[in-house]
């Protein structure tokens, strides 16, 4: 059966009407099921942590490959169907809980597996907090295999210093090397959303591209610098009353050869990382 018909004979049978806000938008493609499963390249030394598995479209195909699947699914309605329809996989286990809520570094250390790999469709009224909750926590993880709003992940492929970039571009590329691995069209979610979408993958690094002295100081920094992205970057620092006066920032920035009328996406994750040395 393709996964349209099975979405579809699943929502009937259930009586289940996509909550929006819960960013709930059902892949119905094929090709782009296995596409995704595919380049996460699962095998059975694998733990798969599955972000908000919704119907268990993707979990399907997980089962059948990885050592273990773990979802995180914070809808009550999907619980009671993905019981229904996995629980005869002796490597399939369910969270009922928020993601951002849930403590992963634990389900990472029950698993005890070789490998572990985050893939999700992501919910996307919070792709941003859980992308960085899966950085930040510096968990033991090879790669994390997304799909995204399409106009996020162009931003977070970005490289930093080189254009549309925000505070998140920085923290990617910091942890990560990002790459887009597929387009999908609006037309291959039921409901369809009003955008299209990117399947991003983010190989984590071993060891980080560049060596903050203090990494909560940088990303503070970041973000600060980021709050106010059309002003210039003194302009944003000095008005936060963080970092001293306006001639104090300027005065740093000459000091790292850089243009003081710079605008914060313009600069390098290196040039970040200076600045916090020495702001
Ligand atoms: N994986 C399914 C698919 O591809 O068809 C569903 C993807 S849908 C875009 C996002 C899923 O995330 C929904 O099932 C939704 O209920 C779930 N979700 C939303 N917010 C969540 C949260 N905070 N924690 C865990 N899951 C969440």
């Amino acid at each position: 059966m393709s996964v349209l018909k099975e979405t579809k004979f699943i929502m009937n049978k259930y009586h289940i009407i996509a909550n929006k806000n819960l960013g709930q938008n059902f892949l119905v493609d094929d090709e782009i099921v296995l596409g995704i499963v595919n380049v996460a390249n699962i095998t059975k030394n694998d733990l798969v942590i599955e972000i908000g598995p919704g119907l268990g479209t993707l979990t399907k195909e997980l089962l059948e490959r990885a050592g273990k699947v773990t979802c995180i699914e914070l809808d009550k309605r999907m619980i009671q169907i993905l019981q229904d329809r996995f629980s005869m996989y002796s490597n399939f286990e369910i969270i009922n809980n928020d993601v951002l809520k849930v403590n992963l570094k634990e389900i990472i250390k029950k698993a005890n597996l070789p490998n572990v790999k985050i893939v999700a469709n992501l919910p996307y009224y919070i792709t941003t907090p859980i992308i960085m909750k899966l950085l930040e926590e510096r968990l033991d993880i090879q790669t994390i295999t997304v799909m995204i709003q399409k106009e996020v992940a162009d931003r977070l492929v970005t490289e930093p210093g080189t254009g549309d970039t925000g505070a998140i571009t920085y923290a990617i590329n910091y942890y990560s090397e990002p790459k887009r691995v597929l387009e999908v069209p609006n037309t291959a979610f039921i409901p369809e959303p009003k955008v299209n979408s990117s399947v991003i993958q983010l190989k984590i690094l071993k060891e980080t591209k560049v060596k903050a002295e203090d990494e909560e100081k940088l990303f503070e920094l970041i973000k600060i610098a980021f709050m106010q992205k059309r002003k210039t970057l003194v302009n944003a620092l000095a008005n936060s009353n963080r970092y001293g006066a306006k001639e104090q920032i300027e005065q740093a920035l000459t000091k790292l050869k850089i243009d003081p009328k710079i605008r914060p996406e313009k600069l390098t994750l290196e040039q970040f990382s200076e600045l916090s040395k020495i702001l």
